[in-house]
């Protein structure tokens, strides 16, 4: 579904990826783990579109998408819920939820997905008139990743949703991300420090270190890899 080729981002002088390589296949959850600053974030940046890698090439579903614009991408079907989730707390949790479906014109499977994601997050629909700006920071982020799903995208990109969440709500979140994948057929991009719980949830996973894939792996065998228990699982 995903290809990434021999991809090189800069900031400036800066380089952040060096000659990723990267596949993701339909129906897939695949994580990329690594520690603070390994360059996760901006593998997704560049993903959509938001920072274009200066070289190598990223293919969507057979079609070359290198260098094209956010909105172009999105409209493909590759929406992503960034890190620190950025809704718009002065909008309803259901303005919020509609700026999601602004590429879509299926108004009646609009309404039918807004209560789906009312079912998936039940908290969402006691709050549908409340302020963004006025729920928890585990509520934002479920309504960071219902606006996603509202997108209706084949390829739902997630960069650190368990970050600053408590244990109870962060387990929430994963179910609800395997329930999107298994039930919903998205195929799920996760970016993580958590490596522990992302592996647990993922079919495959990569290791970035500063720029770099160092490993991959399918996610039961990276959870087992001695080098991976040492580096990023505290053991
Ligand atoms: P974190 O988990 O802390 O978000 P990360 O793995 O997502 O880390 P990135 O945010 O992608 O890492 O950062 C990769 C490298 O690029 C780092 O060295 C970082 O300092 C640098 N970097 C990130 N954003 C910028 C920017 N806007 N300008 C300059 N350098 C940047």
């Amino acid at each position: 579904m995903l290809k990434l080729r021999n991809i090189q981002t800069f900031y400036g002088n800066i380089q952040a990826l060096k000659n990723i390589d990267m596949d993701v296949k339909e129906g897939e959850i695949i994580t990329l783990i690594g520690a603070n600053g390994a360059g996760k974030s901006t593998t997704l940046m560049t993903l959509c579109g938001i920072v274009p890698p200066a070289s190598g090439t990223i293919e969507f579903q057979g079609r070359d998408i290198t260098g094209l614009p956010p909105d172009k991408i999105a409209a493909l079907g590759i929406s992503q819920v960034p890190e620190g989730r950025r809704i718009f707390p002065y909008l309803t949790v259901t303005e919020n939820l509609d700026m999601g479906t602004f590429l879509r014109k299926d108004k009646t499977q609009i309404k039918q997905d807004l209560n789906h994601v009312f079912e998936l997050f039940p908290i969402l629909a006691e709050r549908r008139n409340q302020q963004g700006g006025t729920l928890s920071g585990g509520e934002q982020q479920m309504l960071a990743i219902s606006r996603a799903i509202m997108s209706k995208p084949k390829l739902l990109l997630l960069d650190e949703p368990s970050l600053g969440l408590a244990p109870i709500i962060v387990k929430q979140i994963f179910d609800i991300i395997r329930k999107v994948n298994k039930e919903d057929g998205v195929t799920i991009f996760l970016v993580e420090q958590n490596a522990n719980l992302a592996l647990k949830v993922a079919d495959r996973g990569y290791v970035m270190e500063t720029g770099t894939i160092t490993m991959t792996d399918t996610g039961a065998n990276l959870l087992a890899d001695e080098a991976v228990k040492k580096a990023y699982l505290g053991m």
